[in-house]
């Protein structure tokens, strides 16, 4: 069976993987080998997009919403997103499900025409300028890569699949997230949660202590006897520190407990205990491993990051990698200077890169970033604290910009009102990634 290339556009155009699966299933409709049915004929122009995160489902609808005549095709594994923002209070209890975390595609094809195909990227090749996928390959003349983190499962000794769910990460967010809740739930009032962090850079800095505050506020209301020991890798707490610092001593002095400079390198499953660097071991009722992180595989493999093994190092303006011409990373694979990976930074990324994608490919022009970056971290059921800052370039590199951010007041004056500035920030921001 072969699919010629405007069937092939109707069935990921109508952003049906189950379509497209079915195909797979009859036989290879759109292989490796079969690339040249389904390549843009005369002049068509065309950007692939891995990933439909917060950085590739921005980049994919603003390449779009720029310039109409570029076809754009975003693959992601999953048929729907569910966000990392907001999952620690899934954990924490003051959210019930993960729908409204949840985010699907259809509007992003209907309003924009981005061409959604759900499917493994497994290769891409550089000098070819193709992608390779579980339901075929695409030949791009730009790609622009968004593939989040994976794990550095080599430095975790112990830490396989088995061991993930018997001690989950939850550092993506889905399965992972409900399995440490249900954890939780089914733990005895007296027992004794562990959480480990790795050293930074990690997806999402004050991530880990967001999510000890809302692991304690659940313990507190429900488990009362029970205990949360953080094993921190750093040497102190890495973002907003004073403030979370506060908010534990305000609100859950006995509950909760810091423990610095105490890395994790081995977990033991079956005892659901962590090792700390082949010295003291660690045991707890529930464990939530962190692992340290690095670059989604298929980053790793299509020779994107750099020297450190890790991370993708970029052009600053056009987030171009420095490693393969015409392809770009953004989001938390990227290194994006004095950025955080966040979700907000993801979503700046994407926007610039996607204007300098244009940019280029219509021979015009290039700008340089004015990014933004807000990330909200709940203390209580009605507190957050935040730290902001913006963008820019400057002598080739990303730079915050002076006196452009902060944190909050250390004295909890605007926690409340920012929690509710959080809320509107996850519902803007999701809703801009869905239609
Ligand atoms: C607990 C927690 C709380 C957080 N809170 C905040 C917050 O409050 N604010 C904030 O700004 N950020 C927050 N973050 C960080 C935020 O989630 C990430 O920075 C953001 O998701 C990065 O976007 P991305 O596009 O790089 O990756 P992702 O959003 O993870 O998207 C990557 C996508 O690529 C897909 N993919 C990967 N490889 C392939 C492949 N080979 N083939 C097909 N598809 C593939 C994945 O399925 C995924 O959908 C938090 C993170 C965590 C873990």
């Amino acid at each position: 069976m072969t699919l010629d290339r405007r069937s092939f556009i109707k069935l990921v155009g109508s952003a049906s993987g189950l379509a497209l699966a079915g195909c797979a299933t009859q036989g290879p409709a759109v292989s490796a080998g079969s690339a040249a049915d389904i390549m843009p004929k005369g002049s068509a122009r065309r950007v692939v997009v891995v990933g439909g995160g917060y950085g590739g489902a921005i980049a994919a609808k603003y390449v779009r919403m720029l310039d109409k005549s570029i076809e754009v095709v975003m693959i992601e594994r999953n048929d729907h997103f569910v966000s990392c923002p907001f999952s620690n209070l899934y954990i924490g209890g003051l959210i019930k499900d993960l729908d409204p975390l949840t985010i699907r595609y259809d509007k992003l094809t209907a309003n924009h025409g981005v061409k959604v195909l759900q499917a493994e990227v497994t290769a891409v090749d550089p000098a070819a300028k193709t992608v390779v996928t579980t339901k075929g390959t695409l030949k791009y003349d730009r790609l622009i890569m968004s593939p989040g983190i994976d794990f550095r499962l080599e430095e975790m000794k112990g830490y396989d699949a088995a061991a993930m769910d018997l001690m989950p990460h939850a550092w993506k967010a889905g399965p992972q997230t409900v399995l440490l809740r249900k954890q939780l739930e089914a733990m005895k009032d007296g027992g004794t949660v562990v959480m480990s962090v790795p050293l930074a850079p990690y997806r999402c800095p004050p991530g880990p202590y967001e999510r000890a505050n809302m692991i304690s506020l659940y313990l507190k209301q429900h488990k009362p006897k029970s205990k949360l020991i953080m094993l921190d890798a750093n040497p102190d707490v890495s973002s907003k520190g004073a403030l979370f610092k506060k908010g534990w001593k305000d609100n859950y002095a006995n509950i909760f407990e810091y423990r610095g400079a105490k890395k994790v390198t081995e977990v033991d499953a079956k005892n659901r205990s962590v090792i700390i660097e082949g010295i003291d071991e660690v045991k707890g009722d529930v464990v939530n491993v962190i692992p340290p992180q690095r670059a989604g595989r298929i980053a790793v493999a299509a020779g994107l990051v750099g020297d450190d093994k890790n991370w993708c190092p970029v052009n600053p303006t056009t987030f171009e990698s420095a490693k393969h011409k015409d392809i770009h990373v953004i989001g938390d694979a990227c290194i994006a200077g004095a950025m955080p990976k966040s979700g907000y930074s993801a979503n700046s990324e994407a926007k610039i890169c996607a204007q300098n994608v244009v940019a280029l490919m219509n021979g015009k022009p290039t700008t340089d970033m004015s990014g933004i970056n807000v990330c909200y971290s709940y203390v209580t059921a009605d507190q957050a604290i935040s730290v902001a800052a913006v963008y820019t370039v400057k002598d080739g590199k990303i730079v915050g910009v002076p006196n452009s951010g902060g944190v909050s007041p250390i004295d909890y004056s605007q926690a409340k009102s920012e929690a509710i500035y959080a809320h509107s920030w996850l519902k803007n921001i999701l809703t801009e990634m869905s239609t």
